[in-house]
């Protein structure tokens, strides 16, 4: 009798203990998640790179332009790493895309996941500096040249100098006898290759690549820039295809009420 009450004791303490390792597991994995997912929304993907959710759908995994990289920038996402597994990737704060002219990861790709088309501009041939990997920030607090301390490595080392990254001339007002020379990310040009980033001079980057829909903000529909034609065409379409049957004139001259305006 003691013996069955012995045994029953053990396995119920050998239940609380698969219990507890179960446990642990799940909180490992649970961990895991909330870093894979943290991560991955913030990878930056090769040139040509459909946007993210598609390009989930489309990449095979099959590593050809990893293996088409001649410079080793790209990697195929192992478990652990927080990434889709095997699909490719970059860091460039350890190796920056090269941009190289004849894109040849972006031209092996089987699937569709890299596309040319997604280089080109209004039909012209495809090119590498029409890449949007991502978009490259300045953090101005730990950026030296923002302390006054002459640095300029980012503009120096950026292969769209003078374009992407231009360097903007303010006085020193705390010397008052000195210059800044400020480095300003350009978005409309800038690739998001991330020599910037790999060449930044200071611990940890103070000029980072962040995916596109993180670093951008969005502005809403009915903000027109009343200066520029072609936004008022924007927001007219916009109007129009919202309900056709509305009175455009009347839409406008809504969002132009100067009590909405000062409101
Ligand atoms: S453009 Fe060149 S350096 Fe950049 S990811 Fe493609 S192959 Fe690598
Ligand atoms: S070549 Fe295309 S399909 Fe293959 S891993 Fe690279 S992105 Fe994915
Ligand atoms: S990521 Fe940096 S180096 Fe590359 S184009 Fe943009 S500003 Fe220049």
């Amino acid at each position: 009798m003691k013996e069955e009450s012995m045994a029953t004791r053990r396995k119920v303490i050998q239940r609380m203990l698969e219990g507890a390792v179960f446990l642990g597991g799940g909180g490992l994995l649970w961990g895991n998640s909330i870093k894979t997912n943290s991560k991955s929304d913030y990878v930056l993907r090769p040139p040509g790179a459909l946007k993210e959710r598609s390009f989930l759908k489309a990449c095979i995994k099959c590593g050809q332009c990893v293996e088409a990289c001649p410079y080793d920038t790209l990697k195929l996402a192992q478990a652990g790493d927080g990434i889709a597994n095997g699909t490719p990737y970059f860091e460039p704060r350890t190796i920056p895309c090269q941009l190289c002219p004849d894109m040849p990861c972006t031209a092996v790709c089987p699937s569709g996941a890299l596309d040319l088309k997604n280089l080109s501009e209004e039909e012209k041939p495809a090119d590498i500096m029409n890449s949007k990997m991502g978009l490259a920030v300045i953090h101005k607090e730990s950026c030296l040249a923002y302390w006054g301390i002459r640095c300029e490595a980012c503009y120096r080392a950026c292969p769209l100098i003078g374009e992407a990254i231009t360097l903007n001339y303010e006085i020193n007002e705390r010397t008052g006898k000195h210059a800044k020379l400020l480095p300003i990310v350009h978005s409309d040009v800038c690739t998001g290759c991330g020599v910037c980033e790999h060449a930044c001079v200071v611990e940890k980057a103070a000029v980072f690549v962040l995916p596109l829909n993180k670093a951008t903000g969005e502005v809403a529909d009915h903000y027109i820039k009343s200066w520029d034609k072609s936004d008022e065409d924007r927001i007219n379409e916009n109007v129009k295809v919202a309900d056709d049957d509305k009175d455009i004139e009347s839409a406008i001259d809504y969002l132009n009420d100067d009590d909405l305006i000062n409101e």
